[in-house]
Order: C-alpha cells, then structure tokens, then sequence
C-alpha cells in the first residue's frame, strides 16, 4: 500500500459521506428490532452487491457476511469488521425530518450510523481493492440490544472461520465527533439476570410464629447479597449487583407465601462472575435454609466480559493517530454495560472502541437509550476511515 494511504482513505471517506449520510437516515427512518431487520439487511446486502462484494444473506436470521477479496497477491489473512443493526424498542422524539416513521422503535444506541459506517468502510475499500492482500470480512449482524445476541449465532454460522483479526466500533455520546477512543483489556462487563423466589409460609400477619415470613427473608437477602461485592470481590477490581424489583404480598394483615427478586450481576472478569454465581447461590440458600425458608434460583447468563486483546488495542490506536492526529484519540473509560462483540473477542484478537459523535454547539448531547438520541453525522467520516484503515493495517502485518 502506498504511503500515502491515510490521506486517500480520508478522501476516500469525504467522497462518500454523502452517500453514508443518505443510507444511515434511510435506516433511522427504518428502524427494526433484534432479530426484525429484514428491510435493513435488504439493503445493506444490495449495497455490498453492488460493489461486487461476495454477500451472503440471512446468516443468524437477518444478518449479512460479505467478502472483499484484495487482488494483491493471494494472502489468506482474513480482516473482520462488524456493524450491528438492531433498533431499541422507544418511541422517538428527536422531531428530525428523518426520525423514526415505526411507531415504539427508535435508533437510539446509533446502530444506524454503526450499519452506515459498515457501508462506507465497504466503499472505500473496495476503491483500494487492487492493493489489497488477503479479504476483508463484513459482518453486519442482527440483534445487539436483546439477549442472547446476534453475535453467537453468526459465530455459529460461521462469520469468523478464518478470521485473523476482528474490529467493532460503538458510538459515545460523551466524546465530540471526529474522536476515537481506545481501551485495552476489559472494557464492558458480563451481565446476567438474577431471578430469585423465597418461599415461605403464608398466614396471619398478626400470628408470625405460625408463618414462615419471606418477606423478612427477602430483606435479609437483599442486604446480604450485597457482601458479594463488598467482601467477596477484591477492592481493585470491578462488580455490581442490583436487585431492581421486589414483589410479594397483597395486604396488611396477611403474611404472603413466597416474594419474587429480580436483578443484574456485572463482572469485570469471568473468573469473578462464575465465583459471584457460586456464592449467590450460598448466600440466598444459606439465609433461607437458617429461616427455614426455600429458595428458587435462577441466573440466565447475558453477553461475557468484553476483553479488548492489549497488542491489537494498541495497533489500533496507533492506526488512529496515524489517521487523525495525536488530539483526536482518547482513552475510553470502561463501563459496566454490556456487548455481544465480547463473544468476538472470545475467539479472535482485536478490538473495539469509542467513536465521539457529540456537538454541544449543534445541541447533539443526549445519551444512547435515550428519545433525543442523535449523532453529528460528519462522525461517521471518522468511523468509516478507521475501519478501512484497520483493515488494510491489519491485513499488512
Ligand atoms: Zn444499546
Ligand atoms: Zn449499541
């Protein structure tokens, strides 16, 4: 590849931003829930066709994998970079002339600008495709925001066999537009659901000692629960437990059969999440079994630890400076949210980071999941350039 590379992909992302701008709003206008996104991935497929990309369509239901082969020498190193497409189930209120037209769902986590971005990555490299070695894999994949995610089904189907590398970017409302940020090791968390029923025995609230109360187990369980971070986690690293709903009983005077809690475990590490879940179970049984009371435990797991591998973080930011300039990289803060390119990152190297897409000046500030969300959409030049970027980077080592 030729030295001057970043300035041709800069450009390269410049002449297509209009054509990014008009496939993101299409998609907003669009938008469709996890596992829904048939009009999405229509289109998303059609543009690779057109670029004279092999696509494969319904993978994991309503995903797209499609293969840009470089023709510089046959060099079987296989780069991936995954948009995901998925919409939230919220009602917007953004009044953009191109806000969302389906009543109850909304681009509101920016995975629009991520399928556009995808796109325009696309484009560009497929200007470059003479100087290419190796393939460039696309995985635009269904259903990031609902459990069990796109994720593991495209795996399954086969979207990394003879991945060498796999990059993923999310959009931050945090960071102006025009910025990138890097993160390595564990940057988001596991998050699993905690559902959990005491049960007791019912009876007059007036008579307790012919009850078995789980109201008053419950209590003492919710409070012990929380020793699991307090005195079972190590004061350095990371890890949340929420219960976020507590229901049981109907009236005054009555002492209620059983009372159900419901909520979230985050972990930093997944040595730490498999200890949290052996000592919930400890916790929750030994408080009932001392009460006389019984236990239901269920813990349905969520997405696992997102683990950034350190060396492709630091190519990667590397990348961005090369790009950008030194002032427009940051550090990414980790969060204790959670993101099925984890599974990714589970099987393959790579990473993924924070691209700004703040304006204060334009008014753009509202969080992701949130009704006002919207992105400056001159950050998607950035987006899209990183992404070529990384790809014919990483394709070179
Ligand atoms: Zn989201
Ligand atoms: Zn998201």
């Amino acid at each position: 590849m030729s030295p001057d590379v970043t300035k041709r992909i800069s450009a390269l992302a410049e002449k297509y931003y209009p054509e990014m701008v008009r496939l993101r709003r299409t998609i907003h206008a669009n938008p469709e829930l996890a596992f829904e996104e048939y009009a999405t991935s229509s289109l998303v497929a059609e543009t690779l066709e057109k670029l004279g990309l092999e696509v494969k369509r319904g993978v994991a239901k309503t995903g797209v994998v499609a293969s840009l082969r470089g023709s510089r020498s046959a060099g079987d190193s296989v780069v991936a970079l995954r948009s995901d497409m998925d919409a939230l189930p919220i009602q917007e209120a953004t009044g953009l002339e191109f806000a969302s037209k389906n009543p109850g769902k909304m681009h509101a986590c920016g995975h629009d600008s991520h399928t556009a971005i995808g796109l325009g990555a696309a484009m560009i490299l497929s200007e470059l495709k003479n100087e290419l070695r190796g393939e460039v894999r696309f995985l635009f994949q269904p259903s990031e925001e609902r459990n069990p995610g796109g994720a593991p089904y495209m795996i399954e189907e086969g979207a990394l066999d003879g991945v060498s590398k796999v990059y993923g970017l999310h959009v931050l409302a945090q960071a102006d537009a025009g910025t990138v940020g890097f993160c390595p090791g564990e940057m988001m968390a596991s998050a699993d659901e905690l559902y959990i029923t005491i049960k007791g025995k019912a009876g007059h609230g007036a008579r307790p000692h012919h009850t078995i109360d789980p109201v008053v187990v419950s209590a003492q369980v919710i409070l012990a629960l929380q020793t699991l971070v307090s005195r079972n986690l190590d004061p350095f690293a990371h890890g949340v437990i929420s219960i976020c709903s507590v229901h049981g009983g109907f009236a005054p005077n009555i002492v209620p059969p059983e009372v159900k809690l419901v909520g979230t475990l985050r972990a930093m590490s997944k040595e730490w999440r498999r200890y949290a879940h052996e000592r919930i179970h400890e916790i929750v049984n030994g408080i009932c079994y001392s009460a006389r009371a019984e236990a239901e435990i269920k813990i349905d797991l969520g997405y696992p630890v997102l683990v950034n591998d350190e060396a492709e973080t630091v190519f990667a930011e590397a990348c961005a400076r090369e790009l950008f300039g030194e002032e427009s990289v940051f550090r990414a803060e980790r969060l204790m949210g959670a993101e099925d390119f984890a599974y990714y990152l589970e099987k393959v190297p790579g990473t993924f980071y924070r691209l700004g897409i703040r304006n204060e000046a334009q008014g753009i500030t509202a969080d992701i999941h949130n009704d006002h969300f919207t992105i400056d959409e001159s950050s998607m030049k950035a987006g899209a350039a990183m992404q070529a970027y990384l790809a014919v980077r990483g394709l070179e080592l």
